[in-house]
């Protein structure tokens, strides 16, 4: 099929060079002069394991464009559009401009094209917003009825980190449609994936995205706050109590075939850490919790979820300090700025803000990234050191803070000798705390 991809962002581009391997014919626009410069170089913009690679071996079935007023009429010549652009937070709403935008555009371009295009959101959207504001958008600026041109929903689940992988092998594709031929599409679209296919009207699509996101961030945080809760009352091992949680039959069940226990995914959203970051989470959550405040309901259960997060880089860095004393003053050497490890993502990354709590205390602050320095630059508006190589600083400061589990930061383990009674704050559970006996090892836990 001859699809065409706005924006090309994490999703846009990660669908676009999947959807391309699986032998479609993708063109990926975007607004972004220097995003386009880079991607028609052959290279990508932002870093994705095995994106580029992918993307070089698939080039025939991929082409990328500026999109500007001398392009704009090559978004017409496909089946299907597929909008992919952000939908970040303003003043704890979701933002739409960006899905305004191109409707509009869209809309204006098919008024004089007399061939069938639909348009499917693949941005993460709150329920009713492909059903009203971009089929009004488009509808107003086309003249056109819904049934001239097609409109569905799309949800994307990709983990950024495992993107690749999570594209091309997913658990589940959502196809939200407003009219058969958009639905016939997203079949002729995803007929590569043999996998389960959920068929609804596009609200509920983009409900299943939500509800998706809301409930693993509420396991986040609520587990959190038992943490906290453990920490405060005292002389409980909190990490056995929540594997003996984990063991429950409901979370870990026992194959009844082999005697082995399942150890799933979902687990890791059971274990205490400084709380959820990213670019979807954090967005999702107050998305969903202002919408339902908007219709009238009271959305106890999100705020306290969003509550819990915002406080939680302060509740770890104040345990640290019940620990070991005041940080004020003291020399902070942060491993990892990336939200996770794998992406060069630092959007609302939980190191950032445990990086500015440590400002708050006048520390001086030394960080290392293995590939997100330069993003963390364009944002972090305090001084850092930032460093290249993060063995040569261990001894030179007091605390080293593990932020982000990149796999790298296991040869600390190498230094328990040299280090010794240095104290290391492991955020993230990278070790067990008899991995280290001269290191002043402290686990999140
Ligand atoms: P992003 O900010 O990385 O990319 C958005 C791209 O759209 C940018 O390159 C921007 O220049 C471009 N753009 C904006 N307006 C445009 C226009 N009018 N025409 C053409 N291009 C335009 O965003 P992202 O992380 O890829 O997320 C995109 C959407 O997918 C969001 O709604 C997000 O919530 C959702 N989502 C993201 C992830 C993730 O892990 N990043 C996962 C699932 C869903």
């Amino acid at each position: 099929m001859k699809i065409n991809v706005i924006g090309t962002g994490y999703v846009g581009l990660v669908s676009g060079v999947c959807m391309a391997a699986k032998g479609h014919s993708v063109k990926c626009f975007d607004t972004n002069p220097d995003t386009i410069q880079i991607l028609k170089s052959g290279k990508c913009h932002f870093y994705e394991k095995g994106l580029e690679k992918l993307f070089v071996e698939y080039s025939d079935n991929l082409s990328f464009e500026l999109l500007d007023a001398s392009s704009e009429h090559k978004l017409l010549d496909c089946q299907v559009i597929l909008m992919a652009v952000g939908t970040p937070t303003v003043n704890e709403k979701i933002d739409l401009s960006q899905i305004k935008t191109a409707s509009k555009n869209i809309g204006k371009l098919i008024k004089n094209h007399d061939k069938f295009i639909s348009v499917i959101v693949k941005s993460t959207v709150v329920p009713g917003t492909t059903d009203t504001v971009v089929k009004n958008i488009l509808e107003e600026s086309s003249g056109k009825k819904i049934g001239e041109f097609g409109l569905g929903m799309n949800p994307e689940f990709l983990r950024e980190g495992n993107a690749v992988e999570d594209f091309m092998n997913p658990d589940r594709i959502v196809f939200g449609y407003e009219d058969e031929i958009t639905l016939k599409y997203l079949h002729e679209i995803y007929s590569p994936w043999d996998v389960d296919k959920i068929i609804v009207n596009t609200r509920s699509a983009e409900m299943i995205k939500y509800v998706n996101n809301s409930i693993l961030a509420t396991l986040i945080s609520t587990t959190n706050e038992y943490s906290n809760i453990a920490k405060s009352i005292g002389n409980i091992d909190f990490n056995t109590v929540m594997n003996a949680v984990h063991l429950d039959n409901r979370w870990s069940p026992i194959d009844k075939t082999t005697g082995e226990r399942i150890y799933p995914e979902i687990i890791n959203y059971l274990k205490p850490g400084c709380g959820f970051g990213g670019s979807c989470f954090p967005k999702d959550v107050m998305a969903l919790a202002a919408l339902s405040k908007e219709i009238g309901i009271k959305s106890l259960i999100l705020d306290s979820v969003i509550k819990v997060n915002q406080l939680q880089p302060k509740v770890v860095l104040e345990y640290l300090e019940e620990k070991v004393g005041s940080l004020e003053g003291k020399n902070i050497l942060v491993l990892g700025i990336a939200f996770k490890p794998e992406t060069d993502d630092v959007r609302e990354s939980v190191s950032i803000k445990l990086m500015k709590y440590l400002n708050t205390q006048r520390c001086n602050i030394t960080a290392h990234d293995p590939i997100s320095i330069n993003n963390a630059k364009k944002i972090i508006d305090f001084d850092v050191n930032y460093v290249k190589d993060w063995k040569k600083e261990l001894s030179n400061n007091d605390v080293i803070i593990i932020s982000t589990n990149w796999n790298e930061y296991r040869e600390l383990k190498d230094f328990d000798n040299t280090l010794e009674n240095k104290i290391l704050f492991d955020t993230r559970s990278l070790f067990n705390s008899n991995e280290f006996t001269n290191i002043n090892y402290i686990n999140i836990n």
